[in-house]
């Protein structure tokens, strides 16, 4: 599932033109020839490996990353041991930076072997410049180093890479430029990201995503519009609209559009059958949002409605901008107007000066609203955020239990809340062939909890009706309806 595009009016015999994409189809011409030497010198196609660490966003990254790249000549692998290897980074937690320093090693063995490989690091480790100067200073090995606003710069700075001496680092503080008409290779042909909007400007303190994805910019709707009918023309029936809070759409537009209005436009594209978005901030998610999700049948029933924390003293300090009850109010308007909206969160434990109290609350508010899940996280310290640098840690001992009882609370809950539709009908999404039992394949239902069923490779990409059978929990098992 791989969107190329047609660069055969690109003149590479003239300067490298100064817009975009106009300069990046211009190297991605250059590079191919590149490659191409290559390929005779080496006697074989040359190899690209692309690794993805962290969060939906970075997924759809990669998928432009490695179309750029297809587009420039090589062969998509999935080994790393191939000729060019790209770590598309993450930085949301400090074992996620830890696990990329950890991998350096291994690639560095790897390019003993094979000298003539290319290295690359990008995205959002990559703007954090305590980083980028331990690469240059331990990690010398490393060719190239960019980060995450000019991720469609690839076949540039590869080619670069390839003509000039030394390592090549690229970072840019921040930008106010979206670039569109990558080439990108999807993942899934049945489903895909799309990017509505880039950057934060929420600063919650513990959060050190607004530091390395820069300030909101939304696309131009009719940028996202067109997107999605290439997408549904290639196969694609369900969509996850992308964005670090989808609320704040289209506020930096010309002709400012709120999310619901643009969820109305999509949800007009005929032969699109599913609309799935993250993430929503609760503290400006509107009522026009909440009747377009009651009343749009495309729009999915699920919505992932991040908590962080039950207290209001504690929410104040993380700058969430919402208090305890505010929450519980909007949680309880969802689950009244749309009663079989699955809804899910992230909850923080440990974050600075939690108390027993605080904790209380949390496990109040789970209590409450009862999700379906919920991704629990320990609190980890982002140097540079204003949550580091607060007093009143909380140590490793006490957060841990804490930790374990919210977890276990959470699956209690889940597992009494999960199990509620045996006995219905409900339409699944088949997303492959069940990797325990082949027999099996595998579907996600619209409210985002997976059912397995007898089926084979033909139901992959299929709307499917299923008759849940029993619940296992966190997933159903059912049988095929006609
Ligand atoms: S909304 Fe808050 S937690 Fe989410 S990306 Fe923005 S700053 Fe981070």
């Amino acid at each position: 599932m791989y969107t190329k595009i047609n660069l055969d009016k690109t003149d590479i015999n003239s300067e490298p033109p100064t817009g975009e994409p106009a300069r990046q189809q211009y190297f991605m011409e250059r590079l191919k020839r590149v490659v191409e030497e290559k390929s005779q010198e080496y006697g074989r196609p040359l190899t690209a490996c692309v690794q993805t660490f962290g969060c939906q966003m970075n997924a759809k990254d990669s998928e432009k990353l490695l179309g750029i790249l297809l587009q420039a000549g090589f062969t998509a692998s999935e080994d790393e041991a191939s000729d060019f290897v790209l770590y598309n980074t993450c930085t949301v937690r400090d074992n996620a930076n830890q696990r990329v320093y950890g991998r350096l090693g291994y690639l560095n063995s790897l390019k003993q072997k094979n000298p003539r490989m290319t290295i690359a690091l990008c995205g959002c480790m990559m703007q954090e410049p305590s980083v980028v100067e331990k690469i240059r200073k331990s990690y010398r090995f490393v060719d190239l180093v960019f980060g995450t606003h000019n991720i469609f710069r690839l076949a540039e700075l590869l080619y670069r890479c390839y003509t000039e001496k030394g390592m090549v680092v690229d970072i840019w503080e921040k930008t106010d430029q979206i670039v569109e008409e990558l080439p990108a290779r999807r993942k899934y042909p049945f489903k895909s990201g799309v990017n509505i909007m880039y950057g934060c400007n929420n600063f919650c303190s513990y959060c050190i995503v607004p530091y390395v994805r820069g300030r909101e910019r939304s696309r131009e709707p009719e940028e996202i519009l067109t997107e999605i009918r290439t997408l549904v023309a290639d196969g694609v029936v369900e969509v996850m609209l992308l964005g670090q809070n989808v609320n704040s759409y289209g506020k930096t537009l010309a002709e400012p559009m709120t999310f619901a209005e643009l969820l109305r436009q999509v949800a007009k594209i005929d032969g699109l059958e599913r609309i799935r978005f993250m993430t929503s901030h609760p503290k400006d998610l509107s009522d026009e949002l909440i009747e377009v999700m009651r009343d749009c049948p495309k729009i999915c029933r699920h919505l992932h409605l991040p908590l962080q924390s039950g207290s209001s003293r504690i929410l104040k300090k993380m700058n969430r901008v919402y208090d305890k009850e505010q929450y519980l109010a909007l949680a309880g308007k969802i689950q009244r107007e749309i009663p079989d909206m699955s809804l899910t969160t992230d909850i923080i434990v440990g974050f600075p000066g939690e108390t027993e109290e605080d904790f209380e609350e949390t496990l109040d508010v789970v209590r409450q609203v009862r999700y379906d899940s919920a991704f629990t996280f320990i609190y980890s310290k982002r140097t540079g955020t204003p949550a580091a640098a607060m007093e009143d840690q909380v140590p490793e001992e006490v957060v841990k239990p804490r930790f374990d009882r919210l977890l276990k609370e959470v699956q209690r809950i889940s597992s009494e809340v999960c199990g509620k539709d045996v006995g219905k009908t409900m339409t699944a999404l088949v997303e492959g062939v069940d990797t325990h039992d082949g027999r099996l394949v595998t579907g996600r239902l619209s409210n985002n909890i997976m059912v397995h069923f007898p089926g084979d490779v033909s139901d992959i990409g299929r709307l499917i009706p299923v008759l849940l059978m029993e619940s296992k929990g966190f997933y159903y098992m059912g049988r095929k309806l006609p």
